[in-house]
């Protein structure tokens, strides 16, 4: 199996399945997003995995369908179907953060064998702030559009804020920093502008 990029649970039976080399996946219908790349290695570098913070790399795939993320080993990629992006922003950050917990469960794995969607991916789902996340991959049927307006969204409890003007300044999650950083402003819990 080293050396060889395996697709994480795209299906439970297609798990193992060999995939095309890196130059055909990552082709002109993929582009990458450093911003959320960026969140992923912060994510990573705070849970202690600091080869999956040099490696982790998220993009966008055009070609994707209804699968709305994928992650790959040992690449640590992340690829995010661009759907997303009209969807609300809590179900990208939900995908995003789904995605980073399988290379987060296999970083952690040692390499021993373990289930797509087992105990140690739950465990890092709950690391990542969603616990009790379902081991589905499919974006939602019914797509709620996004209405014209600013969104933003907590990457740590996944809350959106809406706004008729954007925000100019650095604006934190309310409930998160009182939860966690005693009633005041933390980066940590920075809201995050949802772009279409
Ligand atoms: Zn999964
Ligand atoms: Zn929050």
């Amino acid at each position: 199996m080293r050396g060889v990029a395996k697709q994480l649970d795209f299906s439970w039976t297609s798990w193992f399945r060999p995939v095309s080399p890196p130059q055909k996946r990552f082709s002109k219908s993929s582009q990458d997003d450093p911003g959320l790349t960026a969140w992923c290695v912060e994510a990573s570098k705070s849970l202690g995995l600091s080869e999956l913070a040099r490696k982790v790399k998220v993009s966008w795939n055009a070609r994707m369908q209804t699968t709305a993320g994928r992650a790959w080993w040992p690449d640590r990629s992340i690829e995010l179907n661009p759907k997303l992006k009209s969807c609300e922003p809590e179900e990208l950050w939900r995908t995003l953060k789904h995605e980073l917990a399988h290379l987060v469960a296999y970083e952690r794995s040692n390499r021993r064998r373990i289930e797509p969607h087992g105990q140690e991916w739950q465990v890092a789902c709950a690391d990542l702030g969603i616990p009790g996340e379902l081991s589905c991959h499919n974006l939602p049927f019914k797509r709620r559009q996004l209405k014209r307006n600013h969104a933003y969204v907590c990457a740590n409890c996944l809350a959106v804020v809406r706004r008729v003007k954007p925000i100019k300044r650095a604006v934190a999650c309310y409930e998160c920093c009182r939860k966690h950083n005693a009633g005041t402003y933390h980066d940590r819990f920075r809201l995050v502008k949802h772009t279409e």
